[in-house]
């Protein structure tokens, strides 16, 4: 799961979006993240701290939840309005009334079914004790997994966020990393989870790399017609005043379009 979801990758002839790469990579992943990094710069308000009286990680599962095939910073509206009207805690979320929530909920995809779910997902959390002991656990993967609303993306984003670096197979993941021909964009996440788990991050923790994927996917790499040359598609409205202000202006263009064998730069 990511801050900010984005529509799959897509390609085809006849079209402005790049064709699916046919040879081989061009370029390892260490080199990617070491790339993306050198341009972005590391932000740890990535996932910024808005709810500051919850533990962090409970606030990231809260956020990648409701992120859920939604933007960021409509999660961040969201978040906001439930810590204002006292209902941000587990307890208070186990407690909350479907009704209650849902028009807490609006902004973010389908709000009723989140309302009836969301409830179960803290009891959940609050019955395994908090989700600190959950992910004390010696192996919190199978636990998280068995959390209302937790598939491997929300799983795994969490675990790379709280220190646990394991790769998070998202949108942005498979259209960045297709395109440059390092994976397979249609491949199974267990499988693309494994084959990336395999591969040298060149020192980059996967908290990192994932939130440079991400951040490539929205300022460049975008679903239609990426931004291989030319400037970035600029920030975004987030609650965060920091996160992405500093990215790319001025910029030429993506920072790997020399080695990308999708890149639209006609003189790359
Ligand atoms: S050159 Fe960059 S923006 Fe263009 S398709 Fe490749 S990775 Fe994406």
């Amino acid at each position: 799961m990511s801050p900010g979801t984005g529509p799959r990758a897509g390609a085809g002839p006849g079209t402005s979006r790049p064709a699916a790469p046919a040879a081989g990579p061009r370029v390892d992943l260490a080199t990617v993240g070491r790339t993306l990094l050198a341009h972005y710069g590391e932000e740890p308000w990535w996932i910024p701290v808005l709810v500051p009286e919850l533990d962090r990680a409970d606030e990231l599962l809260l956020g990648l939840v409701l992120c859920q095939q939604s933007r960021w910073e409509r999660v961040e509206v969201v978040l906001l309005r439930l810590r204002a009207a006292g209902t941000v805690t587990w307890e208070d979320l186990a407690a909350a009334p479907p009704q209650v929530l849902e028009p807490l909920l609006r902004g973010v995809a389908y709000p009723p079914t989140r309302a009836r779910l969301l409830p179960r997902l803290a009891a959940g959390v609050v019955a395994a004790g908090g989700l600190r002991a959950l992910l004390a656990a010696p192996d919190p993967r199978p636990l998280l997994l068995a959390l209302p609303q937790v598939g491997p993306e929300t799983a795994d984003t969490l675990l790379a966020s709280t220190g646990t670096s394991v790769p998070v197979v998202d949108a942005y993941l498979r259209r960045v990393l297709g395109r440059l021909g390092l994976v397979d964009p249609a491949a199974p996440y267990e499988v693309l989870r494994e084959q990336l788990a395999a591969q040298d991050t060149g020192g980059l923790s996967w908290e990192v790399l994932h939130a440079l994927v991400v951040e490539h996917g929205i300022h460049h790499c975008l679903t239609g017609r990426p931004r291989c040359s030319g400037p970035a598609v600029g920030r975004r409205d987030y609650a965060e005043p920091r996160k992405c202000a500093a990215h790319c202006p001025p910029c030429d263009g993506c920072p790997l379009r020399q080695v990308c064998p999708s890149s639209l730069d006609p003189h790359s």
